[in-house]
């Protein structure tokens, strides 16, 4: 993301002036919205609009093209803000990143075709397909093909689990371009486009959404000889699997801080209750037994939270940040539901009440160590790459 993006640099007070902001922001959405649309599991469009709106969204696009041209720290700062407010970001944090593998792979002509409009939410890029139900975690087996015939690509195959796909103007997908019997290596032969889903939900595409456990828009995509220009393939066909892989740190990080915006909303609320609530008459919060998960949760998230800001400051100074991201990502997420945990153990019988909203938050929550990537393919990651272990698949 960051060749073009030569990004300003962000002071601490910098930083706090966009916290504030953030949670001023969020205070419009209170937990009541969120209860709401999570009984219908509706689209929060007021929220997206407002992020939209802000300006904050489009924080990591270059002022050339309308964005605020600021790195992932300042952008990370903005999910974790979201997320300690009580609000969720998954609804547009696409918007954010997704952007990335144009901004660092696509041609002037795309960037100036499409930044713009992605910046000023004209375009809403919140659709990402890679994931497809037989492949799962091993992308490089994925199904989907894109056959060029003139001056288009045919695209057919299925994707799941792309989110907000209902809610997208463009969906960057990844699809082959060439057999996977007939590449050396099997991450060649995949292709990035950007598929304009209005045009091709007219013909070939069409979308089935997955009621989940929370409320997160989350969507089949079937595409049948969908037909997308040759002007919207990304960097060179063949290399696909590569511009995915360098969008990973950012997404990572990205998320990762939205996990730790997580943990401190459960620490809150649970510290807040601990003090508060009266049992056998006293505070229950006097107990060591309710006051130590509170505590550990809190050491885990503060540990962290070190390792995710490692991470963003790392990829904003162009440093190699895998290591950080990764780690950063799953210690975040197992962070969050530490205090997920020990704040639904602190109100007990009234965690499972909604109009507490914990009990929607410890759902959401628990997404974290699944997606974007799984505990142990993060725990693979480091065991290969980082202590040169063998790989196991
Ligand atoms: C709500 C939601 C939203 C999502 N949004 C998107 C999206 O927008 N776009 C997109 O492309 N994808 C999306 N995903 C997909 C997500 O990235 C995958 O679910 C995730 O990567 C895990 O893949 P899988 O579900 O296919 O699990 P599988 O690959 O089937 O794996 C199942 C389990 O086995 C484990 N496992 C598999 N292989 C190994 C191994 N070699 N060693 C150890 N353990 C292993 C996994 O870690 C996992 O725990 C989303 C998923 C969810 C649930």
């Amino acid at each position: 993301m960051r060749n073009e993006a030569i990004n300003k640099k962000v002071s601490q007070e910098e930083l706090s002036a966009i916290r504030d902001s953030v949670q001023s922001l969020c205070k419009e959405f209170p937990g009541e919205y969120w209860r709401k649309l999570d009984d219908k599991r509706e689209y929060p469009t007021s929220f997206v609009n407002a992020m939209t709106e802000s300006g904050f969204l489009a924080v990591l696009i270059p002022e050339k093209y309308g964005g605020a041209g600021l790195g992932l720290e300042a952008a990370c700062v903005i999910l974790e803000e979201i997320h300690k407010n009580g609000c969720n970001a998954g609804a547009c944090h696409a918007q954010m990143y997704t952007m990335g593998t144009i901004l660092k792979h696509g041609s002037d002509e795309q960037k100036k075709r499409w930044l713009p409009k992605i910046a000023s939410g004209e375009i809403r890029l919140q659709a990402f397909g890679v994931t497809e139900p037989t492949s799962g975690t091993d992308t490089l087996s994925l199904k989907t093909m894109a056959t060029r015939k003139n001056k288009e690509y045919l695209i057919s195959g299925q994707k799941i689990w792309t989110s907000r796909a209902e809610h997208s103007d463009y969906m960057v997908l990844l699809a082959r371009t060439t057999p996977i019997d007939k590449v050396q290596q099997k991450g060649k032969g995949l292709s990035v486009f950007m598929v304009d889903m209005r045009e091709a939900l007219k013909k070939g595409m069409t979308i089935r959404p997955i009621k989940t456990m929370m409320n997160h828009s989350s969507t089949e995509v079937f595409m049948d000889n969908v037909k997308v220009p040759e002007e919207n393939l990304i960097g060179e066909e063949g290399n696909g699997f590569k511009y995915i892989l360098d969008g990973m740190n950012a997404e990572r990080t990205l998320i990762a801080s939205e996990c730790i915006g997580d943990a401190q909303w459960f620490i809150n609320k649970a510290t807040n209750y601990a003090k508060e609530r009266e049992v056998f008459g006293s505070a229950i919060g006097k107990n060591q037994g309710v006051q130590f998960p509170i505590a550990k949760a809190y050491a885990s998230y503060k540990a962290a939270d070190l390792i995710v800001k490692q991470a963003a400051i790392k990829f904003d100074n162009n440093d190699k940040c895998a290591e950080e991201a990764n780690i950063g990502k799953m210690l975040a997420a197992e962070s969050a539901w530490q205090a997920a945990e020990a704040c639904v153990q602190t109100y007990g019988g009234f965690a499972f009440a909604e109009e507490y909203d914990i009990e929607r938050k410890f759902r959401e929550t628990r997404l974290y160590q699944v997606a974007p990537i799984s505990t142990n393919l993060i725990l693979a990651y480091i065991s290969q790459n980082v202590l040169g272990l063998p790989k196991s698949y």
